[in-house]
């Protein structure tokens, strides 16, 4: 328990500099309460400078119900939290950190410049300018007999004691950026309910052959649809692209079904997929033209010109299909309407993009302090929460960090 209830406006400490982190200690600091910022890599925000490399996609712009439903099981747990900072809440946070943001086609919402540094920058300056104290290589590692936090450093241990503790220690994958998920046994010790981390969108273990894996591994599959069951039996499907690797298959629409594909791999020890490589055209137009007459033209050049398939899709047949079973139309056909993969098994958390699992919202109350652990707040991804990529993460950490921040300062009210 934090301790010395006398100093409590004095020494505010949130371990983790990810955005949930970096939000608590905005909010904190905002009230006029002094701050200190922990964390265990050289510098912070590592994990969310890498994110702006692809473009950073801060948030989405869709309807209200159709984004709080992105976030499946947990939604009664964070919705609560996007009614108080939510996707509108995001844009305004950035244009106020002086980094406009604009509207994708797809409907997410990137900043200008696409980068994650400009907005980083100009939050740590107003950090600065709010005296929060940042330090740098400190890993937090448990607590001492009289309740101080333990922290190692190249100098050997350090211990600082605390009025309130904000923990935004991340998920479980990319370790080398700091989210190591050290954290869960020093949580588990003091009874705080923890659900074991899986990989969240993520890509999947297949069995390709050598050809292919050799040939292929790197080409994106587009203009393609996936269709699989999920958890209810029920089919979803969803178009988009997505990209061959070495070991399977990843990339955004393998991601937005990741989740339910996971979760039927644990209950079945596998899983299928069913590609549509030409989801513009229909069975019965499909089978017509390749029911042409192909005359001495090969089999690729007459998948090519009557269906528009070719290159790593035409590969994609050879994989399931028999050379003579190309003869047969209608199985063709078929095949490209709805070609089977069989994916065994996730690719290693660490190497997934985010993580399901975390501190149960079981263990939190409403202002997510611990309840096992009053005093102690919890904030972002290692929560036990999960969405798919296109803003939702970030949305969901900037907002618990967001909360966690307002159940400090309430704390230090009461
Ligand atoms: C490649 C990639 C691209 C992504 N792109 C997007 C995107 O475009 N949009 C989106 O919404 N989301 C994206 N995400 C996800 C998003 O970046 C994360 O969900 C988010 O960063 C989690 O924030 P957090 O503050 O909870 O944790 P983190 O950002 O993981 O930060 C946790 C911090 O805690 C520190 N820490 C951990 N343990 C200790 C300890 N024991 N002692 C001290 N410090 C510790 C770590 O060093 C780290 O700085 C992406 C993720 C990846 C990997």
């Amino acid at each position: 328990m934090p301790s010395n209830s006398e100093n409590k406006r004095d020494a505010v400490i949130v371990i983790g500099g990810g955005p949930a982190g970096l939000m608590a200690a905005d909010v904190i600091s905002a009230a006029g309460i002094n701050v200190a910022l922990y964390d265990a890599m050289p510098s912070v925000g590592r994990k969310f400078l890498l994110a702006g490399i692809g473009g950073l996609n801060l948030t989405h712009s869709e309807p209200r119900e159709q984004f709080n439903a992105r976030y499946g099981d947990g939604a009664n747990a964070i919705v609560p939290l996007l009614d108080e900072f939510g996707a509108d809440a995001v844009r305004a946070w950035a244009y106020e950190l002086g980094v406009e943001t604009f509207i994708g086609s797809s409907g997410r919402v990137f900043p200008r410049g696409m980068k994650a540094a400009p907005l980083l920058r100009s939050w740590l300056r107003r950090l600065r300018a709010n005296r929060v104290q940042l330090h740098a290589r400190q890993r937090w590692c448990g607590w001492r007999d009289d309740g101080a936090l333990h922290f190692q450093t190249a100098d050997g241990d350090h211990f600082v004691q605390a009025s309130a503790v904000v923990f935004a220690l991340g998920g479980g994958s990319w370790a080398r950026l700091g989210s190591d998920a050290a954290w869960i046994p020093l949580l588990q010790q003091r009874e705080i309910p923890v659900t074991a981390l899986r990989a969240a969108n993520c890509g999947f273990n297949i069995e390709w052959s050598e050809f292919f894996k050799q040939r292929f591994a790197g080409q994106p599959l587009k203009s393609i649809a996936i269709s699989c069951s999920d958890n209810n039996e029920k089919i979803i499907r969803q178009r988009g692209e997505c990209v061959v690797t070495l070991h399977g298959i990843e990339g955004s629409l393998i991601y937005a079904l990741s989740a339910q594909l996971r979760d039927r791999i644990a209950a079945e020890g596998s899983a299928t997929i069913y590609i549509d490589l030409a989801p513009d055209r229909s069975l019965e137009k499909l089978t017509e033209a390749l029911a042409r007459p192909r005359g001495s033209r090969s089999i690729s050049k007459h998948l090519h010109s009557a269906a528009g398939i070719d290159g790593v899709k035409t590969s994609l047949l050879h994989e399931i299909l028999q050379p003579a079973e190309f003869n047969d139309t209608g199985l063709l056909a078929a095949t490209i309407k709805a070609l089977p993969l069989q994916l065994l098994s996730p690719r290693p958390i660490d190497e997934a993009i985010s993580t399901a699992g975390g501190v149960s919202f079981d263990g939190v109350d409403s202002q997510l302090m611990l309840r096992a652990l009053p005093g102690y707040f919890c904030a972002g991804e290692m929560l036990d929460w999960e969405a798919p990529t296109g803003g939702y993460l970030l949305t969901a950490c900037l907002a618990s960090g967001r909360r966690a921040g307002h159940g400090v300062i309430n704390y230090f009210k009461k």
